[in-house]
């Protein structure tokens, strides 16, 4: 009912209108939620036969971006430069329909040991309307799937019905979130490793793959934060417990270094802290790869079924 009322009224609420409720609701779950967020202790319980990351690395720390906008593209390489220069890899998700998406980055990311990605097809929130729409989407979005040689998916706004991925031609999802009461479907999966979502009616399982690091957009734009606490103390968690660190980070927020400061945005050199603190605070002892990559893992360790 939310969900239907929130998108069906998008159009004619403008957006600071929807900052500002979506923040007055941020407040008031952060009180309700503060059990379960920024850490559900539950979330930590390792799968059934865990044998542990390869290498005997501590946890799995895996970088991923989604792009919702043309700004956020014309950033894009200010974070490719920044993760290059750190030594690490990231996929970024492009929205297929909503920009133009630049074959140049494509190929940039792809050359350079990167991963690219499908973020919905347009981003305007009606994708699982019915299933009517997700079908006919589905066949448009396995298009991109194909042309651009992606192996993963992740929903626009976190909306999923893992039932209804099955018809997208993936290796793997990641729509989901370990917590995170913040978002429209706020449902998480309550675990900090990737898990396998069963072949069904003759289509091909996939590996999803949840995000577990607080969204930049939550931390930095709804809540307002000046530093990245909450970033850390979730990482140091979840390195204790030996999961999956995984964030998703918006280069449509990000101000690069030298930009005028514009609305709902936040320094990079907040990314470039995160980033800095894993590799120093955990040098040697962190499983770092692409989403793609843990596809493979996932595969060669737990696909059972
Ligand atoms: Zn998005």
């Amino acid at each position: 009912m939310f969900l239907k009322s929130y998108y069906g009224m998008k159009p004619i609420i403008p957006r600071w209108l929807q900052i500002a409720v979506r923040r007055l609701r941020a407040r008031v779950k952060l009180r309700t939620h503060a059990e379960v967020w920024p850490i559900d202790e539950k979330a930590a319980m390792p799968p059934r036969d865990w044998n542990g990351w390869p290498g005997g690395k501590k946890f799995a720390f895996i970088l991923t971006h989604d792009v919702d906008t043309a700004k956020g593209q014309d950033r894009c390489r200010h974070l490719i430069d920044l993760e290059r220069e750190l030594g690490f890899t990231a996929s970024y998700n492009f929205v297929p329909e909503r920009y133009k998406v630049s074959e140049a980055l494509r190929n940039y990311l792809t050359e350079n040991g990167f991963e690219v990605g499908v973020h919905g097809l347009n981003h305007d929130g009606k994708d699982y309307n019915s299933r009517a729409i997700f079908h006919s989407r589905a066949q448009k979005i396995n298009r991109y799937i194909r042309d651009w040689g992606s192996v993963g998916f992740r929903s626009p706004s976190m909306l999923r019905n893992l039932a209804w991925l099955h018809e997208l031609d993936i290796q793997y999802d990641s729509s989901t979130f370990d917590t995170d009461p913040f978002e429209p479907q706020p449902d998480g999966v309550g675990t900090i490793y990737p898990f396998w979502v069963p072949s069904e009616n003759g289509k091909a399982g996939y590996v999803e793959i949840p995000y577990t690091l607080p969204q930049d957009f939550t931390l930095f734009i709804l809540m307002r934060h000046k530093n990245i606490d909450v970033w850390k103390r979730k990482l140091d968690w979840i390195a204790a417990r030996g999961g999956m660190a995984l964030m998703l980070v918006h280069p449509d927020y990000v101000r690069p270094n030298g930009f005028p400061p514009g609305k709902e945005e936040y320094e990079i050199d907040y990314y470039r802290e995160i980033l800095e603190y894993v590799k120093h605070e955990y040098e040697g002892q962190y499983y770092h790869v692409l989403p793609r990559e843990m596809v493979s893992l996932w595969k060669a360790e737990h696909l059972t079924s």
